[in-house]
């Protein structure tokens, strides 16, 4: 029988009703396939409990935040192994310690270190389901063991993570969607499913904000050639998509997929030439307070010899980097900005792409403020208020 790894997300477990749903279909999978199953919190859960910490502190102790965003997977955990067991399926719910998921210490974006795959596939050999546990790890730096969690949206890359540690022969991610879309089918209704896609495309869609699948996840089924699918809890006889290598793809679109990120924010700094030429020390302040630094862009020097720095950094960091830059008077040009992203792997091979996406942005009068590119992207940072219009059009003009 094969070993497959079954992760189903916030909306599949969201309700009671939702958890024993989930627990008849992980019982008749279950009569062809071993199952190990992971799960997120029940959808909303995981924002409740970091506005509870964000009403007692703006900077809240980090082993205490991770550890109260954490409780969120153990409720489901919990909730769906004792469904399971009502309907007869034995089933172990297990947290982080007790398979040994050990990661670093980067509290809510830990990184995972180590899983002893062996003590996972023990509870599969005595013949239960193991339900873990998603979005977290334990860290042992510092000499004593405290619970981290992997950034939200991190119980995909748990899952994939599980899948390699036990050598499982697949990993399924179960959401409320039945694939990765040409564009988020919120905004676009008319998005095509994609039936399969290449890891670096969805890699791609995954860092860019298309919060479907956790970028780690796609990152680390690829690195280990871990087959992977996102597959519908409601609809689980749907096909879904599926992951694989690019030169196991028989077509390679030139735009398979649009998405977006409403998460930054624009700053722009009016600097000297010099400075200009030594960006280091101006980005140094910036990395040492842990601030991330999204796209950058420079202009060439005006007629007084300055020249415009530009860039992005988390939409909640923004006044606390404008404070770390005091010295160059920097200024927020766009509080709420939205990165809008054209993707595909045939753009290697195809010319005029860039072009195209900035004819369609001008036929919709949306102004661009910055570019960035890639191999196989091109993404504009745009006033957030257009950003559902900008996605429309675009999916109009590449893919419709
Ligand atoms: P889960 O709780 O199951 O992990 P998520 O909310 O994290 O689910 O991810 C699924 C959601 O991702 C979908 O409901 C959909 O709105 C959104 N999404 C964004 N971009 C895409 C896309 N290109 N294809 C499919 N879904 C997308
Ligand atoms: N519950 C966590 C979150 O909301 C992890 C996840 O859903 O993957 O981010
Ligand atoms: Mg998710």
């Amino acid at each position: 029988m094969q070993l497959i790894v079954q992760k189903f997300g916030g909306t599949s477990v969201g309700s009671l009703e939702r958890i024993r749903d989930v627990a008849a279909l992980v019982k008749k999978t279950s009569a062809h396939q071993q199952n190990i199953v992971v799960v997120s919190a029940m959808a909303g859960q995981t924002n409740k409990l970091v506005a509870m910490s964000g009403q007692l502190s703006a900077r809240p102790l980090p082993e205490a935040y991770d550890m109260l965003l954490a409780s969120g997977e153990q409720v489901s955990c919990a909730l769906l192994a004792i469904a399971l067991s009502e309907i007869g399926v034995k089933a172990r719910p297990l947290l982080s310690f007790q398979i040994g998921i050990k990661t670093n210490d980067f509290f809510t974006n830990a990184r995972i270190e180590h899983i002893n795959g062996e003590l996972l596939r023990k509870h599969v050999d005595e013949g239960f389901v193991p339900v873990v546990a998603g979005f977290q790890g334990v860290s042992e730096a510092g000499g004593h063991q405290r619970i981290t969690t992997l950034g939200r949206g991190g119980s995909d890359t748990s899952a994939v993570a599980l899948a390699v540690a036990a050598r499982a022969d697949r990993c399924d991610i179960y959401t409320d969607v039945d694939g990765v879309y040409t564009a988020d089918p919120r905004i676009v209704p008319q998005a095509r499913k994609i039936d399969r896609m290449s890891f670096d495309e969805m890699m791609e869609l995954a860092s860019l904000g298309a919060k479907v699948l956790h970028m780690r996840s796609v990152e680390l089924a690829a690195k280990w050639g871990m087959p992977l699918r996102v597959l519908s809890t409601f609809h689980p006889d749907h096909t879904g998509s599926t992951f694989m290598k690019e030169s196991d793809l028989l077509e390679s679109p030139v735009v398979s997929s649009i998405t977006s990120d409403s998460s930054e924010c624009l700053l722009s700094a009016r600097i000297t030439e010099n400075e200009a030429r030594f960006p280091g020390r101006l980005f140094r302040p910036l990395a040492d307070a842990g601030v991330n630094v999204d796209v950058i862009v420079k202009s060439s020097p005006d007629s007084h010899g300055h020249c415009t720095l530009s860039f992005t950094v988390p939409r909640a960091e923004g006044d606390r980097a404008l404070a770390l830059l005091a010295q160059y008077r920097p200024e927020k040009l766009l509080e709420n900005m939205a990165k809008v992203s054209i993707v595909g792997i045939g753009m290697r091979t195809h010319s005029g792409v860039a072009a195209k996406m900035f004819e369609a942005l001008e036929r919709l009068e949306i102004p661009v403020h910055l570019i960035t590119t890639s191999e196989i992207k091109v993404s504009v940072c745009i006033d957030e208020s257009q950003r559902e219009k900008a996605i429309r059009g675009l999916h109009h003009a590449f893919i419709d």
